[in-house]
C-alpha cells in the first residue's frame, strides 16, 4: 500500500480529554531523510518500494497528516529516581494515530502541554541512537518499541552545544506507561484509573476482558513481560539507564532509548547514565528496580485489586525472571538440558568475566566456536587461571549435554550476536551523520538487524572495544 492510501485511528481519544492533549506537530526546518527502516515499513501495511524520501519527510516532520490522524500527546506522571513526579506527559512526543495494530508516534516534534521547561525536540546524536537500537534489540529476539523512519534537520536545538533537531517515527502496540496509570491513581481520579485499565486491557490484553479477575491478570501478566524483558537485557549486557517508571511500557517493551548502553567489558555495577550518581538503575540494579517498578505499579491499581492479590501477583517476579534467565543462559552456552548446578555455572562464568575485563560480546561469540582449545579465549581475559578453571567446569558440564559439537555450535551462534551496537559504534556514525553522511548509520542499521550473520567488512566491529572507548557514560541530555 502507498502512504496517501493508509488510514489511521485514535481510539485513544474516545477518552476523556483529561487523558491527552491534542496538538500538531511543530515542523523542523528543511527536514532530510537519514534513514527508512523497510521492515517497519511492511509492518504498517505500506510498500516500502513505492515510499517516496519526500513523503517520508512530510510524514515525519508533521506537514503531511494521514487519512484519519488526529495528533495528540498523552499525559501521564511518574517515578523518576525514586521520587514521584506527579505529572509528566508526552512533552516531545505526538502520537499520529494507529494502523495495522500499531500506534505511530512522532519524538522530537515540538511542544506540548506536557513539555515544562522543554523545547520539545530532539536532536539528531539522541534520535539515532534510539532508532538504530529499537531495531537491534528486536533482532535480539528483545521486546521493544520499533521505528520506521529518522529524519535531521536545520533546526537548531541547544543542549550542552547547538546541535541538530531531528525526528524518529516510532512504533509500538501501545504507548501506555506504569506512570499513565500512576497519573490517575495519586491524583485520587480513580474512575479515570479504571477506564484507563479498560482501555489498556481491550488495547493490549483482549483475552482478560469479561473474565473473572481481570485486572489481576492484566496486572500478572504485565508482571511476567516486563521480567522476562529484563531477563533478556540481563543476559546480552543492555543497561536501559533511566527505567523511571514513566519509561516502563505496560507492555513489557524496552521504550525510551537514552543514555543506554551494551557492556563492553563485563562490570556488575556499570551505570551507564553519568547523571546516575549513586547507580540506582546501574546493570546489577535492572531486576531489583522492574520489581520495585512494578510494585508502584501495583499501587496505583490498589483500587481495582486487592492488596493481597497485588502482592500474590508481584511475588511470581523473581521466579520469572530466573527462569527465563536461565532459559537464555543455558541458549549462550549450548546447553540443551537443565542441571541443578547449573546456576553455579553461570555465577563463575560472570565472576571470571569480569574479574579477567572480558568483553562480553565477543567472548560468547568466540565461546560458540568452543571446540577445546582453550587459546583463543584464554587470549581474552585478563585472568586467564580463573577462566582456565571455569573452562574445566564447562568441558565436564559439556560432557552430559545431549547435542553434538556441531549442534551446539549452531545454536550458539544463534544465541550469542557478533555484532551488537555498542556505544563508541554508535558515535562514529553519529560523528558522520552530524557532518551530513549518513552512510553508517545505514550500515550499522543492516548490523543491527542482522546480528548473528558475519558482515566481513565491518569485522572490526565484533572485536574487544578499543581500551579508552569502553563504558563510556552518557549524558541524560538528549
Ligand atoms: P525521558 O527521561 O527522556 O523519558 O523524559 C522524561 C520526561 O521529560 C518526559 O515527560 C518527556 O516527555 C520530557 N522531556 C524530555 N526531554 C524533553 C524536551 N526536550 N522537551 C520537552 N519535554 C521533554
Ligand atoms: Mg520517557
Amino acid at each position: 500500500m502507498k502512504l496517501q492510501n493508509l488510514t489511521l485511528t485514535t481510539p485513544y481519544l474516545n477518552l476523556d480529554p483529561i487523558f491527552y492533549h491534542e496538538v500538531h506537530p511543530t515542523p523542523l526546518k528543511n527536514p532530510t531523510l537519514v534513514s527508512l527502516n523497510t521492515d517497519a515499513a511492511n509492518l504498517m501495511g505500506l510498500d516500502p518500494a513505492k515510499l517516496t524520501a519526500n513523503e517520508l519527510e512530510e510524514l515525519l516532520n508533521g506537514t503531511t497528516l494521514l487519512e484519519g490522524s488526529r495528533p495528540y500527546a498523552m499525559c501521564y506522571a511518574g517515578h523518576q529516581f525514586g521520587y514521584y513526579v506527579p505529572r509528566l506527559g508526552d512533552g516531545r512526543a505526538i502520537n499520529l494515530g494507529l494502523v495495522n495494530g500499531w500506534n505511530l508516534q512522532l519524538k522530537g516534534s515540538g511542544q506540548t502541554l506536557y513539555s515544562r521547561q522543554g523545547d520539545g525536540r530532539a536532536v539528531l546524536r539522541s534520535s539515532i541512537r534510539e532508532y538504530l537500537m529499537s531495531e537491534a534489540m528486536h533482532a535480539l529476539g528483545i521486546p521493544t518499541s520499533r521505528a520506521l523512519a529518522l529524519i535531521s534537520s536545520d533546526e537548531k536545538v541547544a543542549r550542552e552545544r547547538w546541535e541538530k533537531g531531528a525526528i524518529v517515527l516510532r512504533l509500538s502496540p501501545s504507548w501506555i506507561r506504569f506512570g499513565s496509570f500512576e497519573y490517575f491513581f495519586h491524583s485520587n481520579q480513580h474512575d479515570k484509573l479504571q477506564k484507563l485499565a479498560d482501555f489498556c486491557m481491550a488495547e493490549s490484553f483482549p483475552q482478560f476482558l469479561e473474565t473473572e479477575d481481570g485486572y489481576v491478570k492484566m496486572f500478572g501478566e504485565i508482571i511476567k513481560r516486563t521480567a522476562e524483558t529484563i531477563a533478556h537485557w540481563q543476559s546480552v549486557g543492555f543497561n536501559h539507564g533511566v527505567m523511571n517508571t514513566d519509561n516502563m511500557s505496560a507492555i513489557g517493551l524496552t521504550i525510551d532509548y537514552g543514555p543506554y548502553a551494551f557492556l563492553d567489558t563485563f562490570e556488575s555495577g556499570y551505570i551507564c547514565n553519568h547523571t546516575d550518581q549513586e547507580g540506582r538503575y546501574s546493570f546489577d540494579n535492572q531486576p531489583r528496580i522492574g520489581h520495585w517498578n512494578l510494585s508502584m505499579l501495583g499501587r496505583a491499581l490498589s483500587p481495582l485489586i486487592t492488596q493481597e492479590k497485588i502482592e500474590r501477583e508481584l511475588e511470581k517476579y523473581g521466579e520469572i525472571f530466573t527462569a527465563k534467565l536461565m532459559e537464555l543462559l543455558h541458549h549462550k552456552l549450548g546447553l540443551a538440558s537443565e542441571e541443578e548446578n547449573d546456576g553455579e555455572l553461570f555465577r563463575a562464568l560472570f565472576t571470571a568475566m569480569e574479574n579477567g575485563r572480558i568483553d562480553m560480546t565477543p567472548f560468547f561469540r568466540s565461546l560458540s566456536h568452543y571446540d577445546g582449545d582453550k587459546n583463543p579465549l584464554l587470549s581474552l581475559t585478563l585472568a586467564p587461571n580463573q577462566l582456565n578453571e571455569w573452562l574445566d567446569l564447562y568441558n565436564k558440564r559439556l560432557e552430559n549435554n545431549p547435542l553434538t559439537a556441531d549442534e551446539r555450535h549452531a545454536q550458539m551462534l544463534k544465541a550469542n550476536p557478533k555484532y551488537i551496537l555498542k556505544n563508541y559504534i554508535l558515535q562514529e556514525a553519529i560523528d558522520a551523520a552530524e557532518k551530513g553522511d549518513f552512510t553508517l548509520t545505514n550500515d550499522l542499521l543492516t548490523l543491527a538487524q542482522n546480528p548473528y550473520d558475519e558482515h566481513e567488512p565491518f569485522a572490526r566491529y565484533a572485536g574487544i572495544t578499543p581500551l579508552q572507548r569502553q563504558n563510556l557514560k552518557l549524558s541524560c541530555s538528549s
